[in-house]
């Protein structure tokens, strides 16, 4: 099924659906996760250095046969290589690993102290390099945004946050499409927790859908990228068919009205 695409602040596009590789093993397991996907007509991949499987992705891309140019393709920035200068190794190495000549979007992972605003110049310089097609930030909240908006002119073209209906983040949600930053959901199944929420189960029964569509369903309509998990091909198939059906308002309604700030991953609030 063909993903639709979201238009960034830098006029790339990306699609709304990708396939996230966070917690999927090194080898085999992440190889054969991103093959299934791109048989099933994803065509956007989500990993990170940390996830030590940069190789095996790129691997699978490879071996798919399908151009790269068709592929978006995400990594992010460890906390430990911030800084002006470690980014543009960091990134170099991330390259490397995956075996390609960029990425389409390279995430800040998360808002280190003291080091994020050193860490964007580096990306201002790596989109020079033509190294990053796109720069965005990971686990943002407002107040790291307006820091980052207030001493660059670079607007992030992404936002990666933990997003799903029991995390609905409606004021940085906002905020985010007020000045044109693509909020990208994490987690966007609660990492399988509340699949059987009364609730999402009464919408997925009317609908015949199943929970997790519900949910990626809901995170679409509000204009939101999300990026799946799953190792089985069965699910990764299932989490694709997003596009032959909709939510009614009141069904949305209903979603948009299960928020208990639940969390699967971690809590930025109040880092510094
Ligand atoms: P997720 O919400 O995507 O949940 C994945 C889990 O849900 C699977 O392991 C499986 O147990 C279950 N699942 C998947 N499909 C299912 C289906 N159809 N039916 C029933 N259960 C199903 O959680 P996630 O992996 O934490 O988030 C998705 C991606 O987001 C990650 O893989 C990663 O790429 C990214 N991520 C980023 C950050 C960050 O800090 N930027 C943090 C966490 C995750």
């Amino acid at each position: 099924m063909k993903t639709p695409n979201v238009t960034l602040n830098n006029g790339l596009k990306m699609p709304m659906l990708g396939l996230g590789v966070y917690q999927t093993r090194p080898g085999k397991e992440t190889e054969q996760a991103v093959i299934w996907a791109l048989e099933a007509g994803y065509r956007h991949i989500d990993t990170a250095a940390v996830y030590k499987n940069e190789a095996d992705v790129g691997r699978a891309i490879r071996a798919s046969g399908i151009p790269r140019a068709d592929i978006f393709l995400t990594t992010k920035l460890w906390n430990a290589d911030q800084g002006e200068d470690a980014v543009l190794k960091a990134c170099d190495q991330s390259l490397d690993r995956l075996g390609v000549e960029y990425v389409d979007l390279y995430l800040i992972h998360w808002p280190v102290e003291g080091k994020r605003k050193e860490s964007w110049r580096g990306f201002e310089k790596l989109l020079d390099q033509k190294k990053v097609l796109s720069a965005g930030v990971s686990n943002y909240t407002e107040r790291h945004l307006e820091e980052l908006l207030g001493s660059s002119s670079l607007v992030p073209a992404v936002n990666q946050i933990e997003f799903s209906p029991f995390l609905y983040q409606k004021k940085l949600y906002e905020y985010c499409m007020r000045r044109g930053i693509q909020l990208e959901a994490y987690g966007p199944l609660t990492q399988g927790k509340k699949l059987d929420h009364p609730a999402v189960q009464a919408i997925a029964r009317n609908r015949e859908r199943t929970a997790a569509q519900v949910l990626l369903r809901w995170a679409i309509q509000h204009e939101i990228v999300v990026i799946p998990k799953s190792i089985r091909q069965e699910r990764i198939q299932e989490n694709s068919q997003l596009f032959d059906f909709s939510l009614k308002a009141g069904e949305m309604e209903t979603l948009d009205g299960l928020n208990e700030n639940f969390r699967t991953c971690w809590d930025p609030t109040d880092a510094p």
